[in-house]
């Protein structure tokens, strides 16, 4: 068992870990990149089908988050939990850059489109979209999570948009926030990426629609308000013939969720609003058993968060012979 809760983790001192100094030298070491590392990696694919939905889920590729990214809890006492879980990399963290992709015969829909190369060992997805034979204009709409770089990269590539043909949804909150000029300047450096993304996001998806609360996009796949870790973060349920998947996006993060909510990730700028969304989604998630598919975890990023003697954690679902 794995208790990341305040009183386990009062052994260690609480105070934030990271200062303005160390924070541009870890950002530093998270987007160095070696160009070789990617090479003749076969891709990964899963799929899952929810009622007549084939549900793909792909890669962009990964980085490591170090321990200090985790506000809420020291970096020794991250790195304690990550070692206790067989997590703990010499760089820090894992995070994959998961993307799904929704088919019904009729549409093709992608959510969120990773880094693609401008962080860790990423830029895999069009290989990944390659492998089942699908080219970046057969894809009819993308599904944006939120406006990190982590997200959106792989909207843009040359300064041209990648799915040229694809309708564009993001929440209207996000689109609002992120291309603000005052919220910009107001920005750490490390969140500098995400606001110039966003703004060329906008400029070249002339489709783009920004989503103003919950709605269903095509039958049976629907917007979900899960605001908090950025005022737009908002999630996709996929349901159909008694079955459902919630694609939950940067709700939970490897090694700290669900075990705690009042862990943030460095980018959340709202952390009591983060905090508040893991509080409300978590238990709700477990009673329901809820599958969920979340960006972050390890691939395919699929599974449930579940109470095991009344603490939360995460359990991987089955992805390969389910029925
Ligand atoms: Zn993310």
């Amino acid at each position: 068992m794995i208790d990341l809760s305040r009183r386990a983790f009062a052994l260690g001192p609480s105070t934030a870990a990271f200062t303005a100094g160390t924070l541009s030298t870890v950002a530093g070491a998270a987007n160095a990149r070696s160009p070789a590392a990617t090479a003749n990696v076969a891709t990964p694919l899963a799929q899952v089908r929810i009622g007549r939905f084939t549900v793909t889920a792909l890669t962009d590729g990964y980085t490591d988050m170090p321990f200090s990214y985790f506000p809420g809890r020291t970096a020794q006492e991250i790195e304690a939990a990550a070692k206790v879980q067989f997590a703990a990399r010499p760089s820090g963290i894992r995070f994959l850059f998961n993307q799904y992709l929704i088919e019904d015969g009729d549409h093709r829909i992608l959510i969120d489109t990773g880094p693609a190369g401008s962080l860790g060992q990423s830029g895999q997805l069009p290989q990944a979209l390659a492998a089942l034979g699908l080219s970046r204009d057969q894809i009819d709409a993308v599904i944006v999570t939120h406006m990190h770089q982590d997200h959106i990269g792989g909207l843009v590539a040359g300064g041209q948009a990648n799915f040229a043909r694809a309708e564009l949804y993001i929440d209207r909150r996000d689109v609002t926030h992120w291309t603000d000029p005052a919220k910009r300047a107001a920005a750490p450096d490390y969140l500098h990426n995400g606001f110039r993304l966003s703004a060329d996001v906008v400029r070249l998806y002339p489709k783009l629609q920004a989503i103003d609360g919950e709605r269903e996009i095509v039958r049976g796949v629907s917007i979900v308000d899960l605001t908090g870790h950025t005022p737009g973060h908002i999630g996709v349920r996929i349901a159909d013939a008694g079955q459902s998947l919630l694609m939950v996006s940067d709700m939970l993060f490897p090694v700290v969720h669900p075990a705690a909510t009042d862990i943030n990730f460095l980018f959340e700028q709202d952390r009591a609003a983060a905090q508040a969304m893991r509080a409300r989604f978590f238990p709700r998630a477990a009673e329901e058993g809820a599958l969920i598919a979340a960006t972050h975890m390890p691939f395919p990023g699929l599974g449930r968060i579940i109470s095991d003697n009344g603490h939360l954690r995460w359990l991987a679902a089955a992805w390969a012979y389910q029925d």
